[in-house]
């Protein structure tokens, strides 16, 4: 197994009697190792958590990290029935990964996880060609049209120099590809604004979490509200649509802090407000914040994690009373997303996403909360 689990808790993930071993890190070269330890070659393994004579051990990091551009590009010639994950005639979106692990460690983001900082290494970039490459390799094996790269993942946009260095390369490449990216509001400018716009960026997922100066402190995210504010109305301005999230009820959070943020969503412009509830991430600095309050009970068992901090079992690690926390949450959200579903409606007209148009009257998050919530109830 590898992931989130095997690399956040990988002695819990073990002790489950369906799984041999974990890839704690990077899996490229580490599993293909362990492959080689299962068919009973003396191979030496790092990164991994193994149960041998029924005892779990845990093996140190591997020294070595991959570099992104002497993989493969993936095997999408392998998987059955490709078309089914490009659904559309037309304009279908293709997830690629042009970067690994983020440059930052926000307090609350699995990225400053103990473990993930251990054995997953420095943040990499990939030549942005590959990108280009593995858009072609696809595009010849589904029968339907890709006209839109998703290369959001954890930090894309990390420096002018790269965006510049991407921009170029989507532009060369003639394809006249859209592409939706993920980066911070402290690594924007104007320059980088305008040159993604003219290159095709159609989207952008930005996170702000908190209006407050003090929360943005604990979190180790400091973001400038007032650049912020600039930034993303220069964006709207270039046609792109502007996602920004926001985390209500980080630990100590008091009422003051979080209608600050409040005040500030209502005063940056955004095509979508993305907001969730604080939940505890496993080792991370603010998790232990968490568990020294001793306000949360820790699933002993892998399988807990699942129900942790779903919806209806949420903790509540701040300062501010359960009910107006929870209350203004719904609330919120119910307000956002109204105007979330009108504003992408726009952006599908806008881009003549027009599939996406239709079945968003079908497929949208609030049937989706009502299929879940129905879901339960036959359970
Ligand atoms: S910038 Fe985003 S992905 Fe990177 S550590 Fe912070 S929250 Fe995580």
């Amino acid at each position: 197994m590898g992931g989130t689990s095997s690399n956040h808790f990988p002695e819990q993930t073990l002790a489950e009697n369906y799984i041999d071993a974990v890839v704690i890190g990077e899996g490229e070269y580490t599993f293909k190792k362990l492959l080689e330890h299962f068919l009973g070659k003396k191979t030496p393994l790092e990164g991994v958590g193994i149960k041998l004579n029924g005892k779990i051990n845990i093996l140190p990091a591997s020294k070595k990290s991959v570099n992104l551009d002497s993989l493969p590009l993936p095997a999408w010639d392998l998987l059955e029935d490709v078309d089914r994950y490009f659904p559309n005639k037309k304009h279908n979106a293709l997830p690629i990964s042009t970067t690994r692990g983020c440059a930052f460690k926000c307090g609350f983001c699995h990225n400053s996880n103990e473990n993930v900082k251990k054995y997953l290494g420095c943040y990499r970039i990939a030549n942005p060609q590959r990108a280009i490459e593995e858009y072609k390799m696809v595009q010849k094996l589904t029968k339907n049209k890709i006209d839109i790269i998703d290369v959001g993942e954890d930090l894309h946009l990390v420096s002018e120099d790269y965006a510049k260095r991407f921009c170029d390369t989507i532009v060369n490449s003639g394809l006249n590809l859209k592409w939706s990216t993920a980066a911070r509001y402290q690594t924007l400018n104007e320059e980088i604004v305008k040159m993604i716009a003219r290159s095709g960026c159609i989207k952008i997922l930005l996170g702000v979490e908190s209006g407050s100066k003090r929360i943005q402190e604990m979190n180790n995210k400091i973001v400038d509200l007032d650049k912020a504010k600039k930034i993303a109305k220069l964006l709207r301005k270039n046609g792109i649509f502007v996602t920004n999230s926001y985390i209500l009820g980080h630990p100590t959070e008091t009422l003051g802090e979080m209608n600050r943020t409040l005040k500030f969503i209502k005063e940056i412009p955004a095509d979508e407000n993305l907001i969730q509830l604080y939940r505890p991430m496993p080792g991370t600095p603010y998790f232990k914040i968490c568990s020294e309050k001793e306000k949360i009970n820790l699933p002993d068992r892998l399988a807990g994690w699942a129900g942790f901090g779903v919806l209806g079992q949420d903790v509540n690690v701040s300062e501010i009373p359960k009910s107006i926390l929870f209350s203004t949450y719904f609330k919120t959200n119910a307000i956002e997303q109204t105007k979330f579903w009108f504003n992408q409606q726009r952006f599908f007209v806008r881009h003549g996403l027009f599939e996406d148009f239709a079945k968003s009257f079908i497929y949208n998050r609030f049937t989706f909360k009502l299929r879940e919530y129905l879901n339960l109830r036959k359970k």
